[in-house]
């Protein structure tokens, strides 16, 4: 089982709020489903990643910002169903169950406008992924997981088209659910992403639900160019990698 959202080395990683704004994905030029709202860092990043897939293929924005009443109502919602399906268990075993594809709102990317949830469209429409975006694992008996087994070929060629060119951009991935990624949040230095150790404080967090009280100033004005100058030297070399490997698919 991968580390999910409601595990004690996601909770505790501090979040403050930078500030940063949000940006409607239509006015960066992203496929979206009418208007979605993410954080800069966000769509900066997709717009990048957007760019390093072969021609004909685009990102599709499904959801971005969620309204923090929507969350609890989805979270509540899969809540209910685990209880009805699984008659007897505890409220600790109910909770770890629904993050495997919902997140607890204290701790939810999604209201902090700092998580897609996405999938690839072609000239004749969405790619196939495997599942629909938010089959629950009953419903698709886990292929909903990133790495599932029992999806098809193409699909898993399909997925790792999609891992590429997000991973490449900066983004990371709720391993639960493959079309779920995100930036910025606590889950994005986890411990399932091998470069940044789980205690250190996220480079760039943008979650908001956080008391005034605990928030510090991390990221000090010059700090936060350097991390930009950085992570753009990064996303070029990664992405010419990308390039290079689809060339080689596609030859
Ligand atoms: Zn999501």
């Amino acid at each position: 089982m991968p580390v999910l959202m409601s595990d004690d080395r996601i909770t505790r990683i501090p979040a403050i709020e930078v500030g940063e704004a949000l940006v409607d994905l239509y006015t960066c030029g992203i496929s979206a489903e009418g208007r979605q709202l993410v954080r800069e860092g966000v769509a900066d990043r997709l717009v990048v990643a957007d760019s390093f897939l072969p021609t004909g293929v685009r990102l599709h924005v499904v959801e971005g910002l969620r309204p923090l009443q929507l969350q609890l109502e989805i979270y509540n919602g899969y809540r209910a169903e685990l209880q009805r399906l699984n008659p007897g268990i505890s409220d600790a075993e109910v909770h770890v169950l629904a993050s495997r594809f919902v997140s607890p709102v204290e701790v939810a990317p999604h209201v902090a406008g700092a998580a897609v949830d996405l999938t690839l469209v072609g000239e004749h429409g969405p790619f196939d992924l495997g599942t629909p975006i938010d089959a629950t694992p009953e419903q698709s008996n886990g292929a909903c997981y990133f790495d599932a087994t029992n999806i098809s070929r193409e699909a898993r060629t399909n997925r790792a088209l999609l891992a590429d060119v997000l991973t490449a951009a900066g983004l990371v991935n709720y391993p639960t659910e493959w079309w779920h990624w995100s930036y910025g949040d606590r889950y994005w230095p986890s411990p399932n992403t091998a470069t940044t150790p789980s205690t250190a404080p996220p480079k760039h967090p943008c979650c908001r639900n956080v008391p005034e009280a605990q928030r510090r100033d991390w990221i000090s004005q010059e700090n936060c160019v350097l991390i930009v100058r950085r992570w753009n030297s990064d996303v070029i070399e990664a992405g010419y990698h990308v390039i290079e490997r689809i060339a080689l698919t596609l030859r």
